[in-house]
């Protein structure tokens, strides 16, 4: 990262007094004064905070410091006059700076809908791009390559000749529009449109360790677009960050260029991993957040623009900034306490004893149209990167805000998880005769969720580290979707002694991980573990394609001009009609991969790890496993009473039978 070259330094100007109590560093302090509404005047930042964007630092969240001048948040027309104020050309070139989870995808999706629009995907890990360059990608999303082949490799001319189309298609070539690389400066210095997408962990030390978020990457990467962007270009957070980071973000352009008005905008993501390329194509909705000013509205019109490719104008939302921010941070928050609270239900279940069932009790409650039957699904609990920290996040702005009763509020949604899963690990010990001594433990499943290769802050490294410490046999990690070193790693920083840890196994397939197990530990939903057979289309999937389908032949044979959304209509025709076509690529279109090198190390340790897929034959489990074969079904997938059938004692989450 660039940090030779900054500009002349402007004058620093002093700092405002605080109007809350701060326990650390202020970022931005509003001027309610300023002329501008939303204007803040610009603090010192420390000019020796290296350009790395370590996982933590001590760079804790911004501070919002009071409430704006006018709190609706709009500006009269006056204020709005045209005069000065940026104009914005046509979009050409987009720059992700963080190729992540979210940036990765995110940029691909942007690409793959407007191939007229270069994206530039830049981050400072190059074991990373390297694998966005290449056939293994760093992350595991259903259809996740197909669109990155599709925008970064480009796609050939084609004839369609298909059956019920009553023409033939020609699909033009599709130039590649999507690059992934280090060089960060000179895709911020190119970009008409920057989106942050870096890593915002919760602290880990100093200042509002564990529950604080560390927007030092944000920084970091703010001062290298400040340096670099263009003038007119538009920056837009995409990360999940405290409210006020958008003019932290501000402030910093405007010590580095004061004499350039950038607008930074927010636009949260709320993917979720496991589903990402579906949640991105079809999104509930998009939100834009801007300064309430004519170049903010200018600004959110135009990213709008880019998003309108292909998502329906009446699911862009744009509201003010805060709004936006705080939206995120809420929309977490509430979906996690779903989760709690129907945990919460599930250990009054089974306590109660008497039959009641949870997966009953959200089956009636979610037919009420009123709550919906989403995140009603009890189990061992949330885990994974967002979540935990976004609840953290919320609750330390309310305690800021002197708002102690808020914050103990949403907290209790993190102290019911962790309940959750501890009261799941004493059970395992508790019907194990209180002690794992001698015993070996198998784990299936270890990612966060079904459908990701993401490890981070998974449910079953805590319950892993609760059950190591009763010293068994071995703990057995089998996972489908993720690969060893990353299981590894995450168990490694759990803090087991070395005696614990040579205990732990990870293998990659079931049988290896059930042979001679006291106990199966189902912790992620991944399909395999039902054990049924798997593999065709679900009713609602043959739905979806057979609606697809029709919409490709009622419309596509007119148009002269097909949108990628057309091809993946047209690619649903063909796997309608031909169930042998399963493929990434069913219109044979995409331009061919590149080989890997002989020495690609990915491909070495695919064929060493070449982790199964196979769905769990849980007949021929019963035969390897050692008395008194428990099954603890974290997450109720299995079938209780075919495994009971089997010989198996099986407890689920809920179950108060
Ligand atoms: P991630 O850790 O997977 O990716 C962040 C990337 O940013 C890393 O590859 C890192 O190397 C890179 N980076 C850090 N500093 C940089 C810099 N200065 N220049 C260039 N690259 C830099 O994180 P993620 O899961 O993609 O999350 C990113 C943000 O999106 C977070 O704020 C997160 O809360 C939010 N978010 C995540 C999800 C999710 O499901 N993972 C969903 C919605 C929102």
């Amino acid at each position: 990262m660039d940090a030779s070259s900054s500009p002349a330094r402007p004058k620093m100007p002093p700092r405002l007094p605080r109007s809350l109590p701060s326990s650390h560093s202020i970022a931005s302090t509003f001027s309610p004064g300023s002329s501008t509404p939303g204007s803040w005047t610009v603090s010192p930042w420390n000019r020796d905070t290296p350009d790395t964007s370590p996982p933590s630092s001590d760079a804790g969240s911004p501070k919002l410091q009071a409430k704006q001048a006018d709190d609706s948040g709009r500006i009269s027309p006056v204020e709005g006059s045209l005069d000065g104020q940026p104009r914005f050309g046509v979009v050409r070139s987009i720059c992700f700076v963080g190729a992540g989870f979210v940036g990765g995808p995110t940029a691909a999706v942007i690409a793959y809908h407007n191939p007229q629009i270069q994206v530039n995907v830049v981050d400072l890990n190059e074991e990373r791009i390297k694998s966005w360059n290449s056939a293994h990608l760093p992350i595991h999303e259903d259809g996740l390559l197909k669109v990155v082949r599709t925008a970064r490799d480009g796609a050939l001319d084609k004839t369609l000749v298909l059956p019920g189309l009553p023409r033939a298609i020609e699909l033009k070539q599709r130039q590649p529009n999507l690059v992934f690389s280090t060089r960060v400066v000179d895709a911020i210095e190119e970009a008409d449109i920057i989106f942050i997408c870096v890593n915002t962990p919760t602290k880990t030390h100093g200042i509002g360790a564990g529950s604080m978020a560390d927007v030092s990457a944000i920084e970091s990467a703010t001062r290298t677009v400040a340096k670099h962007a263009k003038e007119g270009a538009i920056i837009v957070e995409k990360s999940t960050v405290p409210c006020g980071t958008a003019q932290m973000i501000q402030d910093i352009l405007r010590y580095y260029r004061p004499d350039v008005e950038f607008e930074v905008l927010s636009n949260p993501e709320f993917l979720a991993e496991g589903t990402a390329v579906e949640n991105l194509m079809h999104p509930d909705r998009i939100l834009i957040g801007s300064a309430q000013t004519l170049a903010g509205l200018r600004a959110a019109a135009v990213v709008k623009d880019v998003y309108g490719a292909w998502v329906p104008a009446a699911r862009i939302v744009t509201v003010n900034t805060f709004s936006s921010e705080l939206a995120k941070l809420v929309a977490n928050t509430m979906l996690a306490q779903r989760i709690s609270s129907v945990n919460a239900v599930s250990a009054m279940c089974e306590e109660l004893g008497l039959g009641a069932d949870v997966e009953d009790v959200s089956l009636a409650i979610g037919k009420d149209a009123r709550l919906g039957s989403k995140f009603l699904q009890a189990g061992v609990g949330f885990g994974g990167s967002c979540f935990e920290k976004d609840i953290l996040n919320l609750a330390y702005l309310a305690r800021e805000l002197h708002l102690d009763v808020v914050a103990d509020y949403w907290l209790a949604v993190l102290r019911m998880n962790e309940d959750q899963r501890r009261r799941y690990a004493r059970n395992v010990v508790r019907e194990l005769n209180g002690s794992l001594r001698g015993k070996k433990i198998a784990i299936l499943g270890f990612a966060f969720k079904d459908g990701t290769n993401d490890t981070r802050n998974s449910i079953a490294v805590h319950v892993i580290k609760d059950l190591a410490m009763e010293m068994p046999r071995e703990i057995a990690i089998f996972d489908p979707g993720c690969a060893s070193a990353e299981i590894r790693e995450e168990v490694e920083k759990a803090g087991l002694t070395a005696s614990q840890l040579e205990r732990i196994k990870i293998l990659t397939n079931w049988r290896d991980c059930v042979q001679e197990a006291s106990a199966v530990c189902i912790l992620t939903q991944w399909k395999q573990f039902r054990g049924r057979k798997l593999g065709s289309a679900t009713s609602s999937n043959k739905k979806t394609r057979k609606l697809a389908a029709d919409w490709a032949t009622s419309c596509v044979a007119d148009k002269a001009d097909i949108s990628e959304m057309d091809i993946l209509a047209l690619e649903e025709l063909v796997r309608d009609k031909s169930s042998a076509t399963t493929g990434d690529d069913p219109l044979e279109r995409l331009a061919p991969l590149a080989p890997c090198p002989e020495e690609c190390s990915h491909c070495r340790i695919g064929s060493a790890e070449a982790h199964d897929q196979e769905p769990v034959d849980w007949a021929e489990v019963a035969g390897m496993m050692q008395e008194p074969r428990w099954v603890f079904d974290g997450r109720n997938v299995v079938n209780r009473l075919e495994l009971q059938s089997l010989g198996f004692r099986v407890r689920g989450i809920g179950k108060g039978f």
